[in-house]
Order: C-alpha cells, then sequence, then structure tokens
C-alpha cells in the first residue's frame, strides 16, 4: 500500500503507513507531549459477534498516520497514548471504536473527548453526524458515507484511504472549536467523564445473568417463564461469543421470549414461532435442553417478574416531577436538556430508588449526580 498526498479540499496533507513497531514508538513518545491527536478506526461485524479492526487513523497535526492492524501486529507502544491522562484523543462517536480497539489489545482509555458528546453539549444537536459536523464547523461537504464497503480487503483501494484519512483530517479543527465553546460553558470535563462511563460499560466484566433484562417486553413473563429467559439469554451472549457469531445468528429476541411463553416447548414450537430452520438443526435442541435445566431450579431462587414500568405506582407522576426538575437544572447550567437527562436515566432513577431490577445507567455518572441529586430530593417516593 503506498503512502500518498491527501490534496481535497484545499489542505495537503501526508498520509503515512506506520509499518514498524519501533517507528510507532517513536511517533508515541512525540504525541505523548502533544495537547490532542484525531483518531479514528475502520472494522467490520457484518457475521461476527466481535469487530474486525481493519485499520487504525490518527491525525497528530501534522500528519495523517495508518496504522493495519493486520500487517502491524504489535501496536502495544498505543497503551501509553490512550491511556495518558494528558493527551485529549479525539473520536467521533467513539462507542465502537473503543470496543473494538479494547476487544483486541484491552488498552484502557483516559481522556477521550467525542466531537459528538461535545457537539449535543455545544446545542448542535443529539447524534450529530461527522460529515455533517464537518459542514457545520469547516463548511466542507465530504462525500457520503463509506461504511458499506470491504475493510477486510487488501490491499484497500485508493478510495477507501482518501475516505479514512477525511475520517479524521477535520477532526482537529473541529476539536478546537469545540473544546473552546466547552470550556465557555464549563463542561469539557462533563464530555470526558461521559466517554468514561461509556467504556466503564464496554469493559466491564460480564454478568451473563443480567442480558435478560436488556429484552423488550419481558414484563408480560410471569416467574417462571422470567427464569427461563434469564437462562437462555446467558446461553445465547456466551454461545455467540464462543463462535463469534451475530446473537441473530443463533436466535432472535422476540423468538426467545415466546418458546419461553411456550408451556412445554418442542422442536416444532420452535418453528412457530419464526426461528429459522437452521438454526434450528444447529441450536434447538440445546435451547430446549437449557430450558428444562431452568425449570429444575427451586422457585425460590426465581428473579423477580419485571414490572413495566407504566404499571409502576405514580410512575408516570414521580417522571413528570423528576423530568421539569431536571429540565431547571439543565437551563441554569446553559446544558441542553436532552444531555442532562432521557426518558431511560429518569425510569432508572426511579426504579434503583424503588429497589426494583434494572440495568446500570452510564449516564448516571459523577458530574450528573451531583447536578442532579440535590433538585431530585425533593421529589416524595
Ligand atoms: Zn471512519
Amino acid at each position: 500500500m503506498q503512502d500518498f498526498k491527501l490534496s481535497e479540499h484545499d489542505e495537503n496533507v501526508s498520509v503515512s503507513f506506520i509499518r514498524d513497531t519501533e517507528t510507532l514508538s517513536r511517533l508515541c513518545s512525540e504525541w505523548l507531549s502533544k495537547e490532542a491527536i484525531a483518531v479514528d478506526t475502520e472494522f467490520d461485524r457484518t457475521n461476527t459477534y466481535f469487530h474486525n479492526l481493519a485499520l487504525i487513523q490518527i491525525n497528530d497535526g501534522q500528519q495523517i498516520w495508518f496504522i493495519d492492524p493486520l500487517e502491524l501486529k504489535d501496536v502495544s507502544p498505543l497503551k501509553s497514548v490512550f491511556e495518558s491522562e494528558t493527551l485529549v484523543k479525539i473520536f467521533h462517536s467513539c462507542g465502537e471504536d473503543l470496543e473494538a480497539l479494547f476487544n483486541k489489545y484491552h488498552f484502557k482509555f483516559n481522556q477521550i473527548f467525542d466531537t459528538q458528546i461535545a457537539a449535543a453539549f455545544a446545542d448542535m444537536g443529539p447524534s450529530l453526524g461527522y460529515l455533517r459536523l464537518v459542514e457545520l464547523i469547516s463548511g466542507v461537504s465530504l462525500d457520503k458515507e463509506h461504511t458499506k464497503t470491504d475493510w477486510m480487503q487488501r490491499p484497500l483501494q485508493q478510495e477507501q484511504l482518501i475516505y479514512a484519512a477525511q475520517d479524521v483530517q477535520f477532526l482537529l479543527p473541529s476539536y478546537y472549536m469545540l473544546r473552546d465553546k466547552m470550556l465557555e460553558l464549563g463542561t469539557f470535563e462533563y464530555v470526558i467523564q461521559d466517554v468514561d462511563s461509556m467504556f466503564e460499560a464496554v469493559s466491564a466484566p460480564e454478568n451473563y445473568d443480567s442480558y435478560y433484562l436488556r429484552m423488550k417486553g419481558i414484563f408480560r413473563l410471569d416467574a417462571k417463564q422470567t427464569n427461563r429467559l434469564k437462562h437462555v439469554a446467558s446461553w445465547r451472549e456466551q454461545l455467540a461469543r464462543l463462535k463469534n457469531i451475530p446473537k441473530t445468528f443463533i436466535f432472535r429476541d422476540p423468538q426467545l421470549l415466546e418458546i419461553c411463553q411456550t408451556p412445554n416447548p418442542k422442536m416444532s414450537d420452535l418453528l412457530a414461532a419464526g426461528c429459522h430452520r437452521a438454526s434450528i438443526r444447529r441450536y434447538g435442541a440445546e435451547l430446549l435442553a437449557t430450558i428444562t435445566q431452568a425449570d429444575l431450579v427451586n422457585p425460590e431462587l426465581w428473579p423477580e417478574p419485571v414490572k413495566a414500568f407504566h404499571k409502576i405506582p405514580k410512575a408516570k407522576e414521580l417522571s413528570r416531577q423528576l423530568k421539569a426538575l431536571a429540565n431547571q437544572v439543565a437551563d441554569k447550567n446553559d446544558i441542553p436538556q436532552e444531555v442532562l437527562t432521557n426518558k431511560r436515566l429518569i425510569e432508572y432513577y426511579i426504579m434503583r430508588n424503588m429497589k426494583l431490577d434494572v440495568r446500570p445507567n452510564r449516564f448516571w455518572n459523577d458530574w450528573r449526580k451531583t447536578l442532579l441529586s440535590e433538585a431530585f430530593e425533593a421529589v416524595q417516593f
């Protein structure tokens, strides 16, 4: 693969591949003395559970660097870069990038500045796309999304490399503008914290027994069925990881829910629930055995059936009160209301206060606790 000049949009930036660990190590030491670098990754996870990392792009302000993880196996010098508490690493919508890097290299991350999160704080709208961000901040119109190309093929096409370079090229100017805005609003640290709590959720040790709580419609299940679902959700999650295939390649959520509600499920019930024939052939017997096993569990150890949020006494009234208080706090602190809280966070807060089973919510982190706890104490549970 050739190095090239990125002469798009009147900037002439060099793009080079880092081909050996010594060069990477030297560059990492240089980067550690900088304020910020921009990072993006390309990956593929069409037919796998885990991301297949295909490219790491870094813009250090002088030039753009590519690392091909299929070619350069030892990228250990990057560890200190991602862990550094002084060097800011700029990403746009970093969730999957961090997950991909964490699963492959087990890096820890500090000082990650996500321009999508910052843009939301700056009132540029929630979930702002990179192309729109670049348009708004740099006035440059980039070509449309390129995520559908095959990032695992080699050699990568020149067009892919240009896209990949552009993904970090405009991150630095976006950062400087958003950084100044965040410092002015006093929210720079909040942006960093929101990524920290996102990464905590990604890197937390897996609790397979809580996966059933993510499924939609679980409140329709009684205690026995909920216990079954807890077991089959845990089984499917572990199987998907072991085989490195998407969970949907095994069975889909609504199918599992239906089977758990069937009194004595048999193979024919799997077909009736809409399961794929190939899935039934490969995993049907194991699913039914998991249910049989679950039914042997002492009923005293079954989980509580999950309550539908709207059926919780006073839920609607409490939500309304909390939301109103949160909005006052948001306005007073110059934070867009939808950035401070969302429906899920309010529900989480209520369920937690009522000691109901609820999955941790990453938005309930330090800065939100500090701003909201006192205001929320006014609400009577
Ligand atoms: Zn990209």
